[in-house]
Order: structure tokens, then C-alpha cells, then sequence
């Protein structure tokens, strides 16, 4: 079976994590801050601030900008859970607002008719969803004129740029993913980035138990500590990002030339000033087709999966809350069009030769 992910692990990992083992400094150490600096420069930011995943790295860049209980936070519904989890984890109210069709990213139109209902919008947490940045023109402006805090969910977009200029780079904060299976990962770990240096500092406290100095605690602070392990297994990926992307790029090239003609499905569309670094190649296919489209990949070998099968507000933790079906239709639709194909970077090209062949028989 060709898998949909698979991390890469090699020489320069576990040269570094050894090197870890053999210091006996697990938690908190040298490749932490290391590894913070060079993922902020990598990314455009000022400052880096090493997490336990990607979840507490969205909860905290929403307390670092005074998020608390009450307050309404933006987010999309075609997402991982974990982003709007992170907005009930501060007692605050997310809002979904709907997608856009063509790039599974929240809609900047519908976004502003949300801003000028609503009153008093905290903060939008917005998805760079399976590689593609939104549109950043748009939503600065946005954010400039309604005043809200700009949080960047970039946990699959290492490395993604919007005219240039990467992804996580745009908001008060972002948030990054080194979750085993995303463009480059550390086991279980993240990251927050800002050009804020109060915010970074408090930041610090907030993953540290609201530490301020050597034992002195100002503020109710969590654990959300990133390991000088993961810290390590970070560096070693950080250095071969570039080159898995290029890969990814190059996979997804040849997808979309060889699926250009083919009638039952859509091809991921790539807007012309973005570097889109496909986290997934994810391609629309009709809702009555997608379950036989999937065996038929499966019976021939190619794994395959569905980013995501049901949008958040319709999960039961959000129905109790009291969400009701059918406030976001295309992200509804979506959600039932989706499909993942394999386009990681450790695909040989005869196995992208063969998911070619795979995905063109279908029908025939
Ligand atoms: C992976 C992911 C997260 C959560 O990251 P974890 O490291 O698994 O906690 C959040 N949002 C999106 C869009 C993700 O893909």
C-alpha cells in the first residue's frame, strides 16, 4: 500500500538526538532555543516560541492577545477540530464564517459581512488549509479596518508564501504543527511566532507554568514545553524542508497535468501569487462517487484520505453547544467532496507514475 504520509527520519536526526542522549539534557535545552530562532528567521518572524504541538501553540497565541472568557473568535469550520478547540479552550465563542470554493480557505467576502454583523470580534484564528495560504491581501485589510487580532493556524503550510511571503508571517501570531505526519515534524511538537516582544514574553510564561524569573509565578501558566529531543529531531528537519517541498511541488505538478482532462474529478487550484506546498493534494470528486473512488484506489494499492469528513459545528460536542447544520454551505459540500492522494516527498517516481495509472482507470 502506498501510504498518504510518511515521515522521513534519517542520519542528521538521529546524529542530533544522540547527541541529546548523550548530554542527559532532555527537557529544556540548547536545540530548544536553537531551534526557535532558526524556524522564526526561516519564516520571517521575530520571535519563536517552542510548543508541545500544534494545539497548545493555537492556545496559546490566543491568550498571548488577551483572548479570554466571552469574547467571539472567527475561524473557519473546514478544519482540523483542534483550531476551533483552542478558541473554547480560552471560554471564548467561535464564529464560523464559510469557505471559498476553489481554495478551501476561509472567504475574505463573507468573512467581512461576519465582521460588520457581529460587534466586538476578539480575534480570527484563520487556516492555511493543505498548504495554501488565504488570501493575506484581504484579510490584513481587514483586520486593519475592523481591529480584530489576526491568529495564522499554519500547521500545514511550512514553508507556504502569499506574494512571497511566508506563511505565518501576517497575523499578531502564528501557529505551527510538528505533528509526526505534517511537511516536517519533531514526533508531537510546535511553535508560535510573533513580532511582538511583549507578547512573546508573555508567551513564555504562559507555556511555563506563568514562570517569571527563577520561582516566581504571575499568571496561571500551563506546561506546553517543547523537549530538547524534539527540539533536536526539528533542526535536522528544518534543513531539508526546502528540498521536501520542491518535491511535493514537483508530485503535484504531475497530478494536475495528468488529471487536467479527466471529468470526474477537480484538480487543487493554485492562485498564481502563492507557493502552494501541499501539505495534501486534495482533489474534488462527486459526493456519490467518492466512497468507490477511494475502494477503487485502495483495491489497487493507493492509500488515500478525507481532510475532513464532517465540519466542525456538526461534530456532537459542537451540536450541544448549540451549532445548527447549514450555516456554512460550501464548506458542507466540501466536506463531502474531498480526497486525499499521497504526495509526500519519500514517493518514488514509479509509485507516482503508478498513482497516475491508478486514478486515470477509474472508469474505465
Ligand atoms: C495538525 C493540525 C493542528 C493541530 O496540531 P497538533 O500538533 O496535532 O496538536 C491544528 N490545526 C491544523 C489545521 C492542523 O492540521
Amino acid at each position: 500500500m502506498i501510504n498518504v504520509a510518511c515521515p522521513i527520519i534519517g542520519e542528521r536526526e538521529r546524529r542530533l538526538v544522540n547527541d541529546v542522549l548523550n548530554s542527559r539534557i532532555l527537557a529544556s535545552g540548547k536545540y530548544v532555543s536553537q531551534f526557535e530562532q532558526s524556524f522564526a528567521d526561516y519564516c520571517g518572524a521575530k520571535f519563536g516560541i517552542a510548543n508541545a504541538n500544534g494545539t497548545t501553540s493555537i492556545h496559546t497565541a490566543l491568550l498571548m492577545f488577551g483572548v479570554k472568557p466571552g469574547d467571539k473568535v472567527i475561524t473557519t469550520p473546514f478544519t482540523f477540530i483542534a483550531t476551533a478547540n483552542s478558541i473554547l479552550f480560552c471560554g471564548a465563542k467561535p464564529i464560523f464564517v464559510d469557505i471559498d470554493p476553489k481554495t478551501f480557505n476561509i472567504d475574505p467576502i463573507k468573512l467581512e459581512e461576519t465582521l460588520k454583523k457581529e460587534k466586538n470580534v476578539k480575534a480570527a484564528v484563520i487556516v492555511h488549509l493543505y498548504g495554501l495560504t488565504c488570501n493575506m491581501d484581504a484579510i490584513v485589510k481587514l483586520k486593519k479596518k475592523y481591529k480584530f487580532k489576526l491568529v495564522e493556524d499554519a500547521c500545514q503550510s511550512h514553508g507556504a508564501e502569499f506574494k512571497n511571503k511566508k506563511a505565518g508571517s501576517f497575523g499578531n501570531a502564528a501557529a505551527f504543527s510538528f505533528y509526526a505526519t505534517k511537511n516536517m515534524m519533531t514526533g508531537e511538537g510546535g511553535i508560535v511566532l510573533t513580532n511582538d516582544a511583549k507578547a512573546d514574553k508573555y508567551g513564555r510564561q504562559i507555556i511555563n507554568h506563568g514562570r517569571e524569573g527563577r520561582s516566581t509565578h504571575t499568571v496561571l501558566g500551563y506546561n506546553f514545553r517543547l523537549t530538547n529531543l524534539a527540539a533536536a529531531i526539528g533542526i535536522a528537519q528544518l534543513e531539508q524542508l526546502e528540498s521536501w517541498i520542491e518535491k511535493r511541488i514537483a508530485n503535484a505538478k504531475k497530478y494536475n497535468e495528468a488529471f487536467k482532462d479527466l471529468e470526474f474529478l477537480q484538480t487543487p487550484y493554485i492562485p498564481e501569487n502563492c507557493r502552494h506546498v501541499f501539505h495534501q493534494y486534495t482533489v474534488r470528486i462527486s459526493s456519490k462517487e467518492r466512497e468507490s473512488f477511494m475502494k477503487h484506489l485502495a483495491d489497487k494499492g493507493v492509500g488515500s484520505g478525507v481532510y475532513y469528513p464532517c465540519v466542525i459545528y456538526k461534530q456532537p460536542l459542537y451540536k450541544k453547544l448549540g451549532y445548527k447544520s447549514g450555516l456554512c454551505k460550501e464548506a458542507e459540500k466540501a466536506a463531502m467532496e474531498v480526497a486525499s492522494l499521497p504526495v509526500h516527498p519519500s514517493l518514488l517516481a514509479a509509485e507516482v507514475d503508478e498513482i497516475i495509472k491508478v486514478v486515470k482507470s477509474y472508469k474505465k
